[in-house]
C-alpha cells in the first residue's frame, strides 16, 4: 500500500506522489518566539516529526524547512512590555524552543529560517505582487493584498468570496482573524509609533513585513516555487495558509504546495489550548509533574493527529507508565538483536500509510511483545526498527550492566545522600549524572539507571 494522506486542499485522503519521486520538500510553520511553546504547539511539531520520520522510513529523502517567526504583532507587543530588544527577546525563546525540541526527540529541520533574515526576499515578493496588480499601497506606507484580484482566494478554507461579500470589503492590518472577516490583508506594514525600533528601511519604505508573507518568502526561497508538503495546526488554515497560497501563486503563476496537512487541536476541557485562553501547559509544567517529555510524545500517538484530543494529566501519566513498561520490555528481550519481522513491518507500514494511524501502529508493538511465535532477538530488532518512526529513543535504553562504573558509583553516592536526607547533595549528584548522559529513576524496589540522549546542538541559518 502506498502512503495516503489527508490533503486539506481537496478535503480527501490522497495517495502521496511527490513532485520529485524520491525527494520530498516539506515546510512547517514554526514558532512565534515571544513566549514558551505550549504542549498544543508541540502537538503540531511532533505531528510534523512523525510524518517526516515515516517519509524517511519509507525511503524518501526529506528536505525539511521550519521558520522561526521573529517579527510579528505579538512579538512587538512583548518587546514593548518587557522593554527588551527584538533580538534579545526572540533569541531567548528560540533557544527555549530548541531545548523543547530536543527533549521531545524531534529531528532537527534541515534548515531553520529566521524571518528577519529574509526581509529582502519578502520585499521582492511584495514588489512583484504590486507590479502584477495584486497589491496596492495606502497612505500610511502599508501595502495590502487585494483578495478580489485572486480568483482562487478561499480554495484552502473552502469558501467563495462572493458568499462573504459583505465582510470582504475593507482592509485588515491584524495578522489573525476569522474567515467570516476575510478582507484585504497587509503584506507590508508602514511604520507606526507602536513599532518602536522594529522596522526596516526598504524600497517599500520604512516598516515591517506582515506575518503571511514571511512564510511564502522563506519556503519558496529554500524549497522552490512549488513544493510537496506544508504542515501546521488547523488554526493556520485561515487566514495564514490561505494568504500564503494567494501571495505565492499570484506572484509565481504556479501551484504553491501539493499537500497541505493540518493537525487538529489539543483541548483542555473541550476548549482549544491557547496562550490567550490561559488554559495552557508547557513542557516544563509536565516535567515538574514528573512527566518525561517522551511519555507525552507517546501519549500524542494514542490519538490520530487529525482528531481533536483532550489533554488530562491522568492520561499522560498512563503513557508514562506505558513508556516505562516498553523500556523494561525492550531490556528484557536481551542483548541480541535479530532480524526485523517482515509480517509485523508490513502491518506497521500499512497502518501508517493510512494517514499516519499512530494509535494502531502503537497497539501493534504491544501485540508483537505478546507474540510467542517471534524470537526475542527478532522482537527487539522489529521494535527498534519501528522506533525510527516513533522516536522514543529506545536504542538508548541501556541495561545496568552496560553502565560505566563511574556512573554506578555516583548513583550509589546519591542514594546515600538521599537516605541521609541531604537533598542538596543528592540533587547535585543527579544533575552530574544527567550531564554525563544518564538518568536515575527511583522505583519502589530501589533506583534504576538509564542512558538517555544528550540534547543536540542546533544551527540557525
Ligand atoms: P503559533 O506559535 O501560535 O504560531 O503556533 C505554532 C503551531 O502550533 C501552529 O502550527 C499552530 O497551528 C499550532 N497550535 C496552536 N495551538 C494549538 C493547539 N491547541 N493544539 C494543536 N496545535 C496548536
Ligand atoms: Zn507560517
Amino acid at each position: 500500500m502506498a502512503l495516503n494522506i489527508f490533503n486539506t486542499l481537496t478535503r480527501k485522503k490522497e495517495e502521496f506522489k511527490p513532485i520529485n519521486p524520491k525527494e520530498v520538500g516539506m515546510y512547517t510553520c514554526g514558532p512565534t518566539v515571544y513566549n514558551y511553546a505550549h504542549i498544543g504547539n508541540w502537538r503540531a511539531y511532533v505531528f510534523a516529526d512523525l510524518l517526516k520520520r515515516f517519509l524517511i522510513y519509507s525511503g524518501y529523502t526529506v528536505q525539511h524547512v521550519m521558520n522561526i517567526t521573529d517579527v510579528e504583532d505579538k512579538i512587538i507587543r512583548e518587546v514593548k512590555a518587557q522593554n527588551k530588544s527584538l533580538k534579545e527577546l526572540t533569541e531567548f525563546y528560540t533557544g527555549e524552543f530548541f531545548k523543547g525540541r530536543d527533549a521531545l526527540n524531534i529531528l532537527p529541520a534541515n534548515i531553520y529560517t529566521k524571518a528577519t533574515d529574509y526581509i529582502d526576499e519578502m520585499v521582492k515578493l511584495i514588489k512583484k505582487l504590486e507590479d502584477a496588480g495584486y497589491a496596492y499601497r495606502t497612505d500610511d506606507g502599508s501595502v495590502y493584498f487585494n483578495i478580489h484580484k485572486d480568483v482562487d482566494y478561499g480554495k484552502l478554507s473552502h469558501f467563495k468570496l462572493s458568499d462573504l461579500k459583505e465582510n470582504a470589503e475593507g482592509r485588515l492590518k491584524k495578522d489573525e482573524y476569522e474567515k467570516e472577516n476575510a478582507q484585504d490583508f497587509a503584506l507590508w506594514k508602514g511604520l507606526t509609533e507602536d513599532d518602536g525600533e522594529v522596522f526596516w528601511e526598504t524600497d517599500l519604505g520604512k516598516g515591517r513585513p506582515g506575518w503571511h508573507i514571511e512564510c511564502s518568502a522563506m519556503s519558496m526561497k529554500n524549497l522552490g516555487e512549488s513544493f510537496d508538503i506544508h504542515t501546521g495546526g488547523v488554526d493556520n488554515i485561515f487566514p495564514h495558509h490561505e494568504n500564503e497560497i494567494a501571495q505565492s501563486e499570484c506572484a509565481t503563476g504556479k501551484s504553491f504546495v501539493k499537500y497541505f496537512m493540518h493537525n487538529e487541536h489539543l483541548l483542555v476541557n473541550g476548549i482549544k489550548m491557547a496562550k490567550s485562553a490561559g488554559n495552557f501547559y508547557t513542557l516544563e509544567d509536565l516535567i515538574k509533574k514528573g512527566v518525561d517529555p517522551i511519555a507525552f510524545r507517546l501519549w500524542l500517538y494514542t490519538s490520530n493527529y487529525s482528531t481533536k484530543t483532550n489533554f488530562t494529566i491522568e492520561t499522560v501519566m498512563g503513557s508514562q507508565t506505558a513508556l516505562a513498561r516498553l523500556k523494561e520490555s525492550v531490556i528484557a528481550l536481551g542483548n541480541d538483536t535479530g532480524t526485523v519481522s517482515t509480517e509485523y513491518k508490513a502491518r506497521f507500514m500499512e497502518y501508517l500509510d493510512n494517514n499516519l494511524d499512530s494509535p494502531q501502529a502503537l497497539a501493534l508493538v504491544w501485540e508483537l511483545l505478546k507474540d510467542n511465535s517471534i524470537p526475542n532477538a527478532d522482537k527487539k530488532a522489529t521494535i527498534l526498527d519501528f522506533d525510527k518512526v516513533f522516536g522514543f529513543d529506545l536504542d538508548k535504553t541501556k541495561e545496568e550492566g552496560t553502565i560505566p562504573e563511574e556512573i554506578k558509583q555516583l548513583a550509589k553516592e546519591r542514594e546515600t545522600s538521599r537516605q541521609e536526607k541531604n537533598w542538596a547533595k543528592s540533587d547535585e549528584l543527579r544533575k552530574k549524572i544527567n550531564s554525563l548522559g544518564y538518568e536515575i529513576k527511583d522505583t519502589e524496589t530501589g533506583f534504576k539507571i538509564q542512558g538517555y540522549k544528550k540534547p543536540s546542538t542546533y544551527i540557525l541559518c
